[in-house]
Formats: C-alpha cells, sequence, structure tokens
C-alpha cells in the first residue's frame, strides 16, 4: 500500500497527527521505538498506575476535550487549592499558617519578578530568587522553608534544574491562543490515561518495537530506515521523536538538519523527574487534600505528594520529585527510592504506614528514547527556538510537546502540534 505520511514516534503528538489526517483521507504510518505506544502517557498496565502525564489541563478549552466526551469519557476534576501543607513534624499547617504561606508566595512571585524585570539580560531562576532573599529581611525558618518549597514546585513545572532554568521562560504566558480569561478546569480521565491513547489509536497503523535510525528527507519522496534496515518512503514525514532524544543522535538526518533546527534542538533541555507511587491497603492520610506539600529542614526532597484517593478513590500516594532531587534520585537503586518515598509519605501519615502492597518507580531523564521528563528553555536561551523547529521543512514537519509555543511541555500543547503537522500537510499534499 502507498503511504502518504510517515509519522516517527506513536506519543500523542503523533497519534493526534495520524488520526486527523487519517480522517481526511491520507494513508498514514507511525513508527514507535517502545512496545508500546503513548509515549510519556504511559500507563503502567499491571497497577494501572500513570507514570507520566495523568492530567488533562484547562478544561473545557482543550484541544480533546470534544473528542474524547463525544467518545463518552467521564472526567474527575483536580483541586490544586487542595493542597495540605505540612511542616517538618508532618503536622498540617492551621488555615491562618496556610493564609501567610499564600501571601508569601503571593509576594515572593512579585519580588521574582520585579527583579527580573530589572535585570539587562535574561537570569536563572535560582538566580533571580538569591538575588530577592539577599535583599529580603531577615526570614523565620518557616519562612525559609516555604520559600524552598516553592522553589521546588517550580522545578516541578519544568524538571529543569533551577540553576539553568531560564525565568524569562518560566514566567511568559504559556497560551498564546490568548484562552486565558475563560474559566478552566484540570481533570483527571475516569479510567486514567488508557482510555484517551485507546480511543486515538483506534484504527491507526502503529508499527511497534520499530525504532527509526535514519532520515533522508531532502527530496519530493522522503524516506525513513529502521533500525533494523527495512526502508519505507512516503510523501511527508512527521518526527515526533522527543528533543532528548534527537539530541542523542538516535535518529539521523540525511542530510544534516539546517542550523536553525539543529541550534532548535541542542538548545532545549531535557528536565529530569523521579515519580515513585505506593500502594497501601487503606487510607491512613487526610482523605481529603489532593495534594501534600512538604516542607522540609533541608531542600525538600520530596516536595509534593499526590494523594490518589479524592481522584480515583485509590490509596495510593506518588511521590514526586524533578530537577535537583531528580538528578540525584536518578542514580539511587529502586529500594532506596522506594524506603525514601515511604519516609516522606510517613510524614503525613496518622499511623505507621505498612509496607506498601505495590510499588512503581520512574525515572523520566534516562536515554536512549525519551531522555528526559519534558524540554524546558534554558537561561539565555530564546523560547522562540521551539517556533523555529515547528516551521515546516517542506516534506520534513517536526512536532511534539517541544515544538510548540502554546502550552509546550504539556500533553495539550503536544496536541497542539500534531493538529499543526496534520493541517500544515492537508493544505501540502
Ligand atoms: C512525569 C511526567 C508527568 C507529566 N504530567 C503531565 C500532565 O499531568 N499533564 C500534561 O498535560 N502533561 C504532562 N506531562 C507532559 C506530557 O506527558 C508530554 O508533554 C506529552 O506526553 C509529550 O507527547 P509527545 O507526543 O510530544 O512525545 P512522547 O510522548 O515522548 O512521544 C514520542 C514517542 O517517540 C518515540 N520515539 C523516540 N525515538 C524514536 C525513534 N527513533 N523511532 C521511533 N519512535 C521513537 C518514543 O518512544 C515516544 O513514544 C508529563 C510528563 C512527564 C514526564
Amino acid at each position: 500500500m502507498k503511504t502518504d505520511v510517515i509519522i516517527v514516534g506513536g506519543g500523542i503528538a503523533g497519534l493526534v497527527c495520524a488520526r486527523q489526517l487519517s480522517q481526511a483521507g491520507y494513508t498514514v504510518v507511525i513508527f514507535e521505538a517502545s512496545p508500546h505506544f503513548g509515549g510519556r502517557i504511559a500507563t503502567d498496565e499491571k497497577s494501572h498506575t500513570e507514570r507520566g502525564a495523568r492530567v488533562l489541563h484547562d478544561w473545557p478549552t482543550h484541544p480533546l476535550h470534544s473528542f474524547l466526551v463525544e467518545a463518552g469519557l467521564q472526567f474527575t476534576q483536580v483541586d490544586y487549592e487542595r493542597t495540605e501543607i505540612v511542616d517538618t513534624h508532618g503536622n498540617p499547617l492551621s488555615d491562618l499558617e496556610q493564609d501567610s504561606v499564600n501571601e508569601l508566595a503571593l509576594e515572593f512571585a512579585g519580588a521574582l519578578q520585579e527583579t527580573a524585570e530589572e535585570q539587562p539580560q535574561d537570569l536563572s531562576v535560582m538566580d533571580v530568587a538569591d538575588h530577592v532573599l539577599s535583599q529580603a529581611e531577615e526570614l523565620t525558618s518557616t519562612e525559609r522553608q516555604v520559600i524552598d518549597w516553592l522553589l521546588s514546585c517550580r522545578e516541578l513545572e519544568t524538571g529543569l534544574n533551577l540553576h539553568q532554568a531560564s525565568y524569562q521562560a518560566l514566567s511568559a504566558p504559556d497560551d498564546l491562543l490568548n484562552n486565558d480569561h475563560l474559566e478552566t478546569q484540570d481533570v483527571i480521565p475516569v479510567g486514567g490515561m488508557q482510555p484517551v491513547l485507546s480511543h486515538l489509536a483506534r484504527g491507526l497503523d502503529i508499527r511497534l518495537s520499530t525504532p527509526i535510525a535514519t532520515v533522508h528527507w531532502n527530496t519530493e519522496k522522503p524516506s525513513v530506515i529502521t533500525s533494523s534496515g527495512m526502508q519505507h518512503s512516503a510523501h511527508a514525514v512527521v518526527i515526533t521523536v522527543p528533543v532528548g532524544a534527537l539530541q542523542n543522535n538516535t535518529v539521523e538526518f540525511s542530510p544534516c538538519l539546517p542550523a536553525p533546527y539543529q541550534d532548535a534542538i541542542e538548545s532545549l533541555k531535557m528536565g529530569a523527574e523521579v515519580r515513585v507511587t505506593l500502594d497501601y491497603p487503606d487510607v491512613q492520610w487526610h482523605e481529603k487534600p489532593h495534594f501534600f506539600g512538604l516542607l522540609s529542614t533541608d531542600k525538600p526532597a520530596f516536595p509534593q505528594l499526590i494523594n490518589h484517593w479524592p481522584t480515583e478513590h485509590l490509596p495510593r500516594l506518588t511521590a514526586v520529585a524533578a530537577g535537583r532531587h531528580a538528578e540525584l534520585f536518578m542514580k539511587m537503586t529502586d529500594d532506596d527510592l522506594i524506603a525514601h518515598a515511604q519516609k516522606a509519605m510517613q510524614t503525613i501519615s496518622q499511623s505507621p504506614l505498612p509496607t506498601p502492597a505495590g510499588a512503581v518507580v520512574t525515572r523520566w531523564g534516562q536515554p536512549p528514547y525519551i531522555n528526559g521528563s519534558i524540554s524546558a528553555v534554558p537561561v539565555g536561551v530564546d523560547p522562540m527556538v521551539r517556533a523555529r523547529l515547528a516551521a515546516p521543512l517542506e516534506r520534513l514537519i517536526f512536532a511534539g510537546e517541544a515544538a510548540t509555543m502554546h502550552h509546550p511541555g504539556t500533553l495539550e500543547g503536544a496536541v497542539y502540534s500534531g493538529i499543526a503537522a496534520a493541517t500544515y500537510l492537508e493544505r501540502l499534499l
């Protein structure tokens, strides 16, 4: 059968792009390196644990909203307001204390913004924070812990070590579609991300465990060569391979990519994130909070615990670390990470936690095919590199969470990029 479009990478960007093109009557083949499709939407099959994305942001303006609602999926709202901050002794902050944390967070964010605006050039988030802290009146030890926790939460946004993360990029609005005036929520699909992927993948030609090693692109009939040496050609090729994998040279481009594309790939940075999900026989912590924020005397190792009870009705907690701590955790054994996570979880429990019935450890930062958590703009790099990467090279198009200016680094951004690539090809072919 003749192929119109080859898509390299079966994550959400690839699936969305393939779906739109197939519905428009094109013949599309997706090549996926791993034995599963979904990429960074990865559900652990045995325990139904989300190793990666779990939340659909900006509901109902999310680009998958109509499709998933029509497919009959149900959704549960995530409530970040329901974050319980816990002090170093394991006690939840009182309402009054929580109010002062909110006030301090607002004040700190304002001071960061003001300081960054005064600087002639982009600084790292940590440099801006250090500058603010050097000017601040002496902080109490709790205030200092709160600031450290707030900074760790910023690391969760990009996965980047704050010494590397660009303040300018992190504070820029990530919604160029101008939807900010609309009231939106974050939701979790009932049954997790697997039904989302299954609906998107239905009827598509996906070749699993088929890594693409080479792309010949500068021709009317571009082609790809799999790692086992099979060649396939089409009228266009869409690359949705994460920049972390492209930086690792898992795919060779022949001829070499033009400098703006090469520069864009090299200048973005992949974050690191480690997640440890532990299942307990029952809930031995406060049931209602959707998240727990853990204050610590040192820089918090796991700043956040996700409570799966209110949203999924599971006696399950996930400890999350990104940036500096994830870089350290990356080298630890599973047993050590589980012990570390259990220690963090113990601080929110009213009684000694039993040995978990199940554990899933995920390190987003290891080669070869994803090689990081999400793409982020490091200090000194122009955030517009994402737009440069997304600009079509005639019959070669880059898509995926890195190649978009709309909510980059998210599932939503990956979907927008897949739609943009498909729409361009519908006009071209
Ligand atoms: C821990 C974590 C939590 C997250 N949480 C959220 C969240 O709650 N909400 C949200 O909106 N976003 C979240 N994200 C971000 C979101 O998961 C990603 O932005 C999105 O899934 C990226 O989709 P993609 O299609 O661009 O890339 P991917 O999903 O990475 O897909 C790319 C695919 O390409 C394949 N590939 C690589 N090399 C080759 C090759 N040579 N040949 C063939 N195939 C190849 C890979 O195996 C992969 O399947 C999270 C990310 C992480 C890591």
